[in-house]
């Protein structure tokens, strides 16, 4: 059995070619991209890396840390958006940058502790195991590497900002984009970490200003958040 939901799969194929356009449902992604790829780039200095990006969608992340001179691999399993970030790619001219259509499970499988880094960006609350992903990320890495997830909190304020607010009142996301009970708590998170045998290093908020229009990263793990962590070099 795969671990996927054809449905949410065909929710981002459906806007595929929409996704490098900064103005589209993508704006968000597009918003946040710099400050999490400096992020990333900070914590894992990422030239010259061998870099899987898991749930690469149309390749914002995986191209962005292409042209910063890492070798990435992008995967995920919906086809539109796939080659979408192929033909972007092709048309940038970006080389060391490669996409292919496997399960995360499937490429630790054939290819365990090959990367440096791994990256699962605003894909696990999309996915029916999540604990399943984070572990299949964890076997990719090699002892001393990083890994990096980023998802939404579970709790009245981030229904209110990640739904309510961001499908219904500023419409920066379609309707129906997230489901409310698949969001994940920090706590939660930290727990599959562990589990998965990685070491958390440090988690950060991505905050919202719906005044200015503006991310920034901070404390506020509130809403939407981001975690890196590393794979001891002994187990
Ligand atoms: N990580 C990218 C895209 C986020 S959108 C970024 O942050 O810029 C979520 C992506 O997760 C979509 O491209 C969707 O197709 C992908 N996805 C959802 N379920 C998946 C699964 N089970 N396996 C791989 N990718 C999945």
């Amino acid at each position: 059995m795969i671990n996927a939901d054809p449905q949410e799969l065909a929710k981002f194929s459906d806007l595929a070619h929409k996704w490098w356009d900064p103005e589209s449902e993508f704006r968000p992604l597009h918003q946040i991209n710099p400050l999490r790829l400096d992020w990333i780039d900070q914590l894992a200095s990422i030239k010259g890396k061998n870099v899987v990006d898991v749930g690469c969608g149309g390749g914002i992340l995986a191209e962005s840390m292409a042209r910063r001179g890492a070798n990435v691999l992008g995967i995920d399993l919906a086809d539109k958006p796939l080659k979408v970030a192929q033909l972007h790619a092709m048309e940038a001219g970006v080389a060391n940058l490669d996409y292919r259509s496997i399960a995360a499970e499937a490429l630790a499988n054939e290819q365990p502790g090959q990367f440096d880094v791994v990256t699962c960006m605003e894909m696990l609350e999309h996915v029916p195991d999540p604990s399943s992903v984070i572990q299949a990320c964890a076997d990719m890495v090699k002892p001393g590497g990083w890994v990096f997830f980023s998802t939404l909190n579970r709790n009245p304020k981030s229904y209110l900002f990640a739904i309510v607010g961001a499908e219904y009142l500023l419409k920066l996301l379609p309707k129906g984009t997230h489901e409310f009970s698949r969001f994940i708590r920090p706590a939660e998170l930290a727990r599959w970490i562990r589990e998965a045998r990685l070491d958390t290093v440090q988690f950060k908020g991505l905050e919202y200003n719906p005044l200015t229009r503006l991310y920034k990263l901070s404390g506020d793990t509130s809403v939407n958040y981001l975690v890196a962590c590393r794979k001891p070099i002994t187990p």
